[in-house]
């Protein structure tokens, strides 16, 4: 092997070691300190409509976000809080939940104290806890109520909400400077000492380096990769990591998988948030089940048997084939939930659907059980592969329903209780 094929090869082995950090205990999850990676995401109800909150908490802890944030943003909805955390207890949720706070957090934490008490943590966002002289007392109450209530904080700097006054001190000692740096340098290493200073002076007020969470959010890749580089080298403390404003659709998806999938195979990141712009009328756990994607597909954890499906191509002019596909993939997420608890260690079930006879034989070899359908002028028949060997083979118009009995079938002898290994006997 000559030096760059070397290279190329020790570069992708797998993902860097986990920068370390120091475990900060949210609820009842644990971030960072070599924890597993979890995924959080964030309501978009009013928080002051209780039941609306809780219908959203709820459908988000379902899809299985680990942690849940909601906006404070005013008395209402600081009032609301404590009976949101009731209302999710009797539905048996028990998802920390995370108070944003924006200007006037200080007030609304010391004013609803039930409210402090429910939330798991305060997310504070260094660039607007308060300006000038303020500032400092602002956030420095604030610091005080979580370190009286044992709540950790998220320090989250974000760039649309800079630090002014460290910003523009960090500009004109760059402009005076022998060597000036170009100004997105210069804002991008703003973020980080916003952050960092916030954190220093979080712990000079008396709150515990395990009770502190950074983030530094940004709306463009390049930028947030090179910010998130430096705040993880600069620091141990725990990282939360998210591309802000990421926006709808496809858009949203890749800009926070290129971004977050670079720094997490750097070992970066504790935690991470997909921040999509729903469609309207959109489902707000699309951004965890992408959560959980991006985790899963990279390595770092399981959520739910993953779907190996081909493109599909001109072997496959029938919808017989994205059907299937389309309902396997939906019909496993809606019962994740339920198998989750009597089918344990079925997230690391791999299911293959492919469309013709090139290569649907092999890839559903591979995964635990796949189908391999017909492609178009193949005979109407789908042979079905049980680890590794052909198993049956499916005819007719139930093929569907015939293909999802055999999986519930492989899940119940696999992974339910008294589960054995299951039959493989060739037809
Ligand atoms: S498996 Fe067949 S249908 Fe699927 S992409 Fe390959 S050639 Fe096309």
């Amino acid at each position: 092997m000559n030096k760059l094929e070397n290279t190329i090869y020790s570069d992708i082995a797998g993902p860097a070691p986990r920068h370390h950090t120091t475990q900060v205990k949210v609820g009842d999850v644990a971030v960072g300190g070599g924890a597993p990676i979890v995924v959080q995401s964030m309501t978009n109800t009013d928080t002051a409509d209780i039941d609306g909150t809780i219908a959203q908490v709820a459908a988000l802890a379902r899809a299985g976000s680990e942690m849940v944030r909601i906006t404070v943003d005013r008395e209402e909805a600081a009032a609301a809080v404590p009976h949101i955390r009731d209302g999710l207890a009797k539905r048996g949720i028990t998802t920390p939940l995370i108070g944003d706070f924006h200007y006037i957090g200080h007030k609304l934490l010391a004013a609803y104290p039930a409210c402090a008490e429910a939330l798991a943590k305060y997310r504070i966002n260094p660039g607007n806890v308060g300006f000038k002289d303020k500032r400092d007392t602002q956030f420095a109450d604030i610091i005080e109520i979580a370190n009286k209530n044992n709540k950790p904080v998220r320090i989250g700097a974000n760039w649309g909400s800079l630090d002014q006054e460290l910003l523009t001190k960090l500009m004109d000692e760059n402009a005076a400077s022998a060597n000036p740096r170009d100004v997105r340098a210069v804002t991008r290493e703003a973020m980080v000492q916003s952050a960092l200073l916030s954190a220093a002076r979080a712990e000079e007020l008396g709150m515990p380096k395990d009770r502190i969470i950074l983030s530094a959010k940004v709306s463009a890749v390049q930028d947030l990769i090179a910010v998130y580089q430096d705040l993880a080298s600069r620091s141990d403390y725990a990282i939360h990591l998210g591309l802000t404003e990421a926006g709808m659709g496809t858009k949203g998806i890749v800009a926070s998988s290129a971004a977050l999938g670079i720094l997490l195979q750097q070992g970066i990141g504790d935690t991470i948030r997909i921040s999509l712009t729903p469609e309207p009328g959109g489902d707000r756990t699309r951004e965890v089940q992408v959560g959980q994607e991006l985790l899963q597909t990279m390595g770092f954890r399981t959520f739910v048997p993953l779907v190996a499906a081909c493109p599909g191509c001109g072997r496959t002019t029938s919808t017989t084939f994205q059907e299937l596909a389309s309902s396997i993939q939906e019909f496993i997420r809606d019962e994740m939930p339920n198998w989750k608890s009597k089918y344990p260690g079925v997230e690391e079930l791999n299911v293959a659907v492919m469309g013709c006879i090139v290569n649907g034989p092999g890839e559903s070899k591979h995964a635990n059980i796949g189908i391999s359908l017909p492609g178009t002028g193949e005979a109407p028949a789908a042979p079905v592969f049980v680890d590794g060997k052909k198993f049956r083979t499916l005819r007719g118009p139930t093929i569907s329903a015939d293909f999802k009995a055999l999986v519930i079938d492989y899940i119940d002898q696999r992974y339910g209780q008294g589960a054995k290994v299951p039959v493989t006997a060739a037809e």
